[in-house]
């Protein structure tokens, strides 16, 4: 069997396509364009990738960005004193401060400072907590990116057996709780799934793998996912982005597609949806914040 790919790429691009319409609608009823605010602060160069990436996308779909761009000895007050005037600005409707930090900086602190209305990454306690009751002001952009890439391939979540291996507050955990969530209006990424999560100490990770109809994969481990811990017909999801040798790969090794019956590549899979999805909640943003 040869998997069917999963195309984050191209439904990517549909999604923004889609985003482009409205953010045009609100620019004919006289509304201003949403806007996005991306935070970067020292000289990680797959952040500098990562923004660069997150604000083309952004001008693509007739969003605005801007950048804000802080030397890696920026102190943890300064970086306050710049969330709290884009907090202020009306023309920021989201606000993202790249991850991760320099050391001086407290990571949570930071992200409690950003005003839940312009949290378009969902990482503020408040809208985490409001996704795990059920009751999502936005859904955090690679678990939601996960769940739309495989039911618009027309995968249906719902009475799986979901497997995912990472308990991270970014992936693993705030996905698993969107599959297993009941899906309801208030709700509307909610999976229906029986959900199990495999982290570094599941005794026998391969045993819990192979139980899985849909394998997700956010280790961060190169290889991780070996073709004899899939289920044959499995749809698997690689959410892994590690560079090696210079060149990006998943966590799921050579050979998976000959067991799996969907695969998402890496680069093209879950990357690309991660984007679109953060633009889907810059314009959710503006949408509460300007009406
Ligand atoms: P993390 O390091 O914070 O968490 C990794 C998790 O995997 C941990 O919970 C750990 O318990 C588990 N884990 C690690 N090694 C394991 C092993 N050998 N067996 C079982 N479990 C193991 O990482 P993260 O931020 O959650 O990111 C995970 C991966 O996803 C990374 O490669 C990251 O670059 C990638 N990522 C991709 C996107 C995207 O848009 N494609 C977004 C975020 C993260």
């Amino acid at each position: 069997m040869t998997a069917k790919r999963l195309d984050g790429k191209a439904l990517g691009q549909a999604m923004r396509r889609e985003f482009a319409a409205r953010v045009a609608d609100r620019a004919a009823a006289g509304k201003r364009p949403p806007g996005l605010a991306a935070v970067l602060v020292g000289d990680n160069p797959a952040s500098h990738v990562y923004v660069r990436n997150k604000r083309k996308a952004c001008e693509e779909a007739g969003m605005a960005s801007w950048l804000h761009q802080l030397p890696t000895d920026t102190t943890q007050a300064q970086l306050l004193d710049l969330v709290a005037r884009l907090n202020a600005d009306p023309a920021v409707h989201g606000i993202l401060v790249q991850l991760p930090l320099p050391k001086q900086i407290d990571e949570d602190a930071v992200i409690r400072a950003v005003t839940p209305l312009k949290d378009v990454d969902c990482f503020h306690p408040e809208n985490v907590g409001l996704v795990v009751t059920g009751h999502p002001r936005y859904y955090p952009c690679t678990p939601h990116g996960v769940v739309r890439l495989v039911e618009r391939n027309g995968i249906g979540w719902a009475g799986k057996d979901v497997v995912v291996v990472g308990r991270s507050n970014i992936v693993g955990k705030p996905l698993a709780v969107m599959l297993m969530q009941k899906r309801t209006a208030a709700n509307p990424a909610g999976c229906d799934a029986t959900v199990t999560v495999a982290h570094t100490r599941t005794p026998d990770l391969a045993g819990v793998c192979r139980r899985a109809d849909v394998l997700v994969a956010a280790a961060g481990v190169p290889g991780l996912i070996t073709p004899d811990v899939v289920k044959p017909g499995a749809v698997v999801v690689d959410v892994g982005t590690n560079s090696v040798g210079g060149k990006l790969v998943g966590d799921v090794a050579p050979g998976v597609d000959g067991v799996a019956g969907w695969l998402s590549p890496v680069p093209g899979g879950v990357g690309p949806m991660t984007i679109t999805m953060l633009l889907d909640n810059t314009l959710r943003a503006a949408e509460r914040i300007d009406g």
